[in-house]
């Protein structure tokens, strides 16, 4: 297998950025990590695809590190899933080892679990290959094992539902039509897509599954998760709520896992600069275009309830616009890093969500959609350039739009049927 077969399958990343998996192979690592890590509240996804998909995810593996040349590679994988561990450790080939960490969040963050799993520390605006590493998510691994073209997503569905589960539906599905297959238990609800703490809060259940949504979450209406998102849903609200409230406490600095690990992030300035600046001439720290967007300094630490992840993001969005990098010296990890992790149980606490089952059997849903909406750009970079006209019949598999440049996905018929609709988003297919 190359990168070019990769590309063809339109593997991209499952985890949740989406960047096209092949352009990531061109590297030269010398280990290959399996971010099995999973650290959103409520997901037992990844867990389930190494249940009962083992052989095509160390498949994928051994692909990666046939292509990459890597001479290690590493299942990171928290200590407390004893089953899964015992299972890769007694399939895992020669050069393949299993690492258990701690159950903390967010150990899925790459440059966390890099540090995690080898001690190796990625510098302020580095690429995890510098450090000699490339991290893949469980699923795109099993994607590349599997060989065939990605059609179809592993999604947890969690939260206020009976029956908790991992179930597997054709990319383009929509929301309503998944949750239609579960009994909701909240009278009043609302659903947030790929997870707790770094997903989206859903206005509309129309959307559809694409190859990076990780999870549904149903929430109750009145919950804390809700309400919290609902205060910050605009760059204005985050503003607001910073000029009035932050105290410069820095709570959210001292617990942020990536300042922990040396990087230059430093939240309580994002949200002293949204205080203080003016519009036509912003204050920014370029330190904060480390912040992963974990989103623990709004959810968990800061006291006052207010939103230095949002701080953050703006600051990082402007810096981008501003093109300014960060430069200063080489990082070492802060003394304080191995007492200032945040348990995930702790975490649960916080979000409120201890209520719910904690668990995600891979489940046959049932779901066999009349039609589907596939998004043209779903993926990281260019969208996908459609190949098929309308009224054109297709089959599961088939190529329907193709990658257009470097860093751009192919995609594929999730269903058997007719296109009936191009848009500039996406291709519409009803089954015939
Ligand atoms: S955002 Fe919250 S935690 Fe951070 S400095 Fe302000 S009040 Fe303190
Ligand atoms: S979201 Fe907050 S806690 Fe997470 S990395 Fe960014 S600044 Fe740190």
């Amino acid at each position: 297998m190359t990168p070019r077969d990769v590309e063809a399958l339109g593997v991209i990343g499952a985890g949740g950025a989406g960047f096209p998996t092949h352009v990531k192979l061109e590297g030269t690592p010398d280990t290959v990590i399996v971010n099995a890590a999973e650290c959103e509240p409520l997901l037992h996804k990844d867990m389930q695809v190494i249940l009962h998909h083992a052989d095509e995810v160390l498949k994928g593996l051994d692909a990666v590190r046939a292509m990459t040349g890597a001479r290690d590679a590493i299942i990171g994988i928290k200590d407390k899933h004893e089953h899964e561990i015992a299972l890769l450790t007694a399939h895992a080939p020669a050069g393949v080892r299993v690492v258990p960490i701690e159950d903390v969040y967010p150990a899925g963050d790459e440059i966390t679990l890099i540090y995690m799993t080898t001690g190796r520390l990625v510098q302020p605006g580095a690429l995890p290959i510098t450090a000699g590493c490339l991290v893949q998510n469980v699923e795109t691994l099993y994607n590349i094992g599997a060989g065939v073209p990605v059609t179809d997503k592993f999604i947890a569905v969690a939260g206020a539902v009976e029956r908790p589960a991992t179930i597997r539906v054709p990319v383009g599905v929509s929301y309503a039509e998944v949750l239609s297959k579960f009994r909701i238990t909240a009278p009043d609800y609302r659903v947030r897509s790929g997870g707790l703490m770094m997903g989206v809060l859903e206005e509309d259940l129309t959307h559809v599954v694409s190859k990076r949504t990780g999870a549904l979450i149903v929430l109750p209406a009145d919950h804390y998760c809700v309400t919290m998102y609902r205060r910050f849903m605009t760059d204005h609200d985050t503003d607001r709520i910073a000029k009035a409230g932050c105290d410069q406490c820095t709570f959210c600095t001292e617990l942020c896992p990536r300042y922990l690990l040396g990087q230059p992030v430093r939240p309580e300035t994002a949200m002293r600069n949204r205080m203080f600046t003016r519009e036509e001439q912003p204050m920014l720290f370029a330190g904060n275009l480390s912040c992963c967007e974990c989103n623990l300094c709004t959810m968990y630490s800061c006291p006052e309830g207010l939103d230095p992840r949002g701080a953050t993001v703006i600051e990082k969005r402007i810096a981008r616009e501003q093109k300014l990098t960060w430069s200063g010296p080489g990082i070492t990890v802060h003394p304080m890093f191995a007492y200032r992790k945040v348990p995930s149980r702790m975490l649960k606490q916080r979000l409120d969500v201890l209520k719910f089952a904690d668990e995600g059997p891979l489940t046959d849903a049932g779901i066999d959609p009349a039609e589907v909406r596939i998004p043209l750009h779903e993926h990281a970079g260019a969208a996908a350039e459609p190949v098929v006209s309308r009224g054109q019949r297709v089959c599961r598999g088939d190529l329907i739009g193709r990658a257009r440049g470097k860093i751009s996905s192919n995609i594929h018929a999730s269903i058997d049927g007719v296109v009936e609709t191009l848009t500039a988003d996406h291709i519409h297919i009803r089954r015939d």
